[in-house]
């Protein structure tokens, strides 16, 4: 048995909760009191609340189960379940307009390291299903419970590593178990502005030096999305500094020279982490992207950079049709290896310019359909990208004279 500390935080329960999910809270609350469910707020919600930052979801732990409880609220009109997950003992339900995903206390082994871990025990103590999990901060529980509502339940020292601003694992297995974890610690430290804890810090460096590659991909790419997808400038630093990149490759990898932040600041990209993850795959064999399941747009736009990465532009025109049907977040991975006077002259100069004059004008002109057309295009094209002020009228006119005189 674990020791554990216990606080009540009923004032920061009640300062840092809107009205609407305290009233939520409490009449969860009472329902299990009469049901004889034991109910509490755990990981990333409780994190948040202690560190007064807004929180991305609200998890509830039940010791017991979750599904029985929620149709008890179904049925007592409070709740309406939305979706059931049998084999994890998860419910996600609406009440009063919001989402909140009720978990049934579980334990999980890990038969195949680095892969999905199994379900052992649902239904188990909180314990056992606080020691499931993958830091100490993300493993406090406060009690939803009529008895001793707001009591923070601290089996594994969350508290204290929350305001000594440290990520520590649970046991010295953790990230053999699962190496994703590796990535979910730079996540959190990045985002809260933490350090890893010296023997975490340590068995990651120990992993690192050898790891064991038949892991979860997938996992792998989603915990990569999540953390580069978040505004952090460090992150891909450390990511490199700490060998975390030896998660996905076998190949060393070089920190950048341009300044990434400034690019994502002038150029917006939707998708932040496939850049960073491009920087990576562009020098490796095209099965990269397979094996991390990429979806097809998502390898479009690191196949393309590849391809583009020792492409030379005589002039404007190549360079504007090499780049004009490309994703942003290729031309990015492009100008942070090396071509980023190249893509910022197109897209500062260029990226807005399009032809006006289509192939039906030309028809309308009484043109027949030709191989010609498309000279002539590329022809006003050139024109465009030394004048980007020619109008519709005079792209009809270059392209005219282009046709007449060939
Ligand atoms: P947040 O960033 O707000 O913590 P998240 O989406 O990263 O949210 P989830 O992935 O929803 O967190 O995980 C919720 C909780 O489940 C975590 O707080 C953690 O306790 C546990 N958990 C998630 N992933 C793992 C993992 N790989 N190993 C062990 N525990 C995990």
């Amino acid at each position: 048995m674990v020791a554990m500390n216990i606080i009540n935080l009923y004032e920061n329960f009640n300062y840092y909760f809107s009205a609407e999910y305290k009233a939520i809270f409490e009449r969860v609350s009472k329902v299990a009191s009469k049901s004889k469910h034991k109910l509490y707020l755990i990981g990333g919600g409780v994190r948040d609340m202690l560190l007064g930052i807004k929180s991305l979801d609200i998890d509830i732990t039940v010791e017991g189960d979750a599904i029985e409880f929620a149709r008890i609220l179904e049925r007592e009109g409070y709740a309406k379940i939305l979706n059931v997950h049998k084999d994890f003992g998860t419910v996600k339900v609406e009440i009063d307009g919001e989402k909140i995903d009720f978990a049934s206390t579980r334990s999980e082994i890990y038969p195949k390291k680095g892969h999905l871990p199994h379900v052992k025990n649902i239904g188990c103590s909180l314990e056992e299903d606080v020691l499931r999990r993958d830091f100490t901060v993300n493993s406090l529980a406060l009690s939803l419970n009529q008895d001793n509502f707001a009591d923070l339940i601290d089996y594994v020292g969350g508290f204290d590593d929350l305001k000594d601003k440290k990520i520590r694992i649970l046991h010295d297995k953790s990230f053999i178990d699962d190496p994703t974890r590796i990535i979910r610690a730079l996540k959190y430290a990045t985002r809260l502005g933490f350090e890893l804890e010296e023997n975490t810090l340590m068995l990651q460096k120990e992993y690192l030096r050898s790891v064991n590659y038949d892991m979860c991909n997938k996992r792998v790419k989603n915990e990569i999305k999540k953390t580069f997808d978040e505004p952090s400038s460090n992150a891909f630093e450390k990511f490199i500094d700490q060998g975390i990149y030896k998660l996905v490759t076998l190949k060393e990898v070089k920190k950048p020279h341009a300044n990434i932040e400034n690019l994502f600041a002038k150029y917006n990209p939707k998708h932040p982490w496939l850049v960073y993850l491009g920087l990576i795959g562009v020098f490796e064999n095209d099965d990269f992207c397979d094996k991390l399941e990429l979806t097809k747009i998502e390898k479009g736009i690191i196949l393309c950079a590849k391809g583009l990465l020792e492409k030379e532009f005589k002039d404007d025109f190549e360079l504007y049709k090499a780049f004009c049907n490309q994703k942003i977040e290729t031309l990015l991975i492009l100008a942070v290896l090396g071509k980023e006077k190249q893509v910022s002259h197109y897209l500062d100069n260029f990226s807005k310019i399009k032809l006006h004059v289509t192939g039906d004008d030309l028809v309308k002109l009484g043109f027949s359909p030709s191989k010609a057309f498309a000279d002539g295009f590329d022809y006003v094209l050139r024109e465009k990208l030394q004048n980007s002020q020619i109008k519709k009228a005079q792209e009809l006119k270059l392209i005219k004279y282009y046709l007449t005189n060939l």
